[in-house]
């Protein structure tokens, strides 16, 4: 079972990321439940740092465009992105279409069809609010 890791070096503690080791705080800044768990007194669940919570969210949205059950392999159909884009509803959607237009796609007998990786990355852009970098332009 994974659990926090906790760091005491020179009576400084320190909160590790679950996943990278990084350090995400610090004895000054914990909290009386961190302190317990660093002396073992009681147990925290894996903490994570900004970096890996945010690698793990976009892991999970990876996972669901990726293996969404859609009619075309090769993509979504507008009516399936509707659907998929109705679980986020606080997305901010002027920058996923800024980010989906001038995409290339394709067209099969159910319409156009919009890649994955597109979809995956405006989806991204959505969520954090931004425009696409210059390594996700295609
Ligand atoms: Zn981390």
């Amino acid at each position: 079972m994974k659990k926090a890791i906790f760091k005491l070096n020179g009576g400084q503690g320190a909160l590790l990321c679950s996943q990278c080791h990084v350090i995400i705080t610090t004895g000054r800044y914990f909290t009386d439940k961190q302190w317990l768990a660093a002396k073992g007194e009681i147990k925290l669940p894996p903490q994570f740092c900004d970096r890996c919570t945010s690698n793990h969210l976009y892991k999970k949205l990876e996972d669901k465009v990726y293996k969404y059950p859609t009619k075309s392999k090769y993509g979504f159909h507008n009516d399936e992105l509707e659907t998929l884009l109705k679980d986020y509803p606080d997305i901010n959607m002027d920058k996923f279409n800024e980010a989906m237009m001038g995409n290339t796609c394709m067209i099969d007998e159910g319409g156009v069809i919009m890649y994955h990786c597109d979809i995956f990355v405006a989806l991204k852009c959505g969520i954090e609010n931004r425009e696409l970098t210059i390594e996700e332009w295609d």
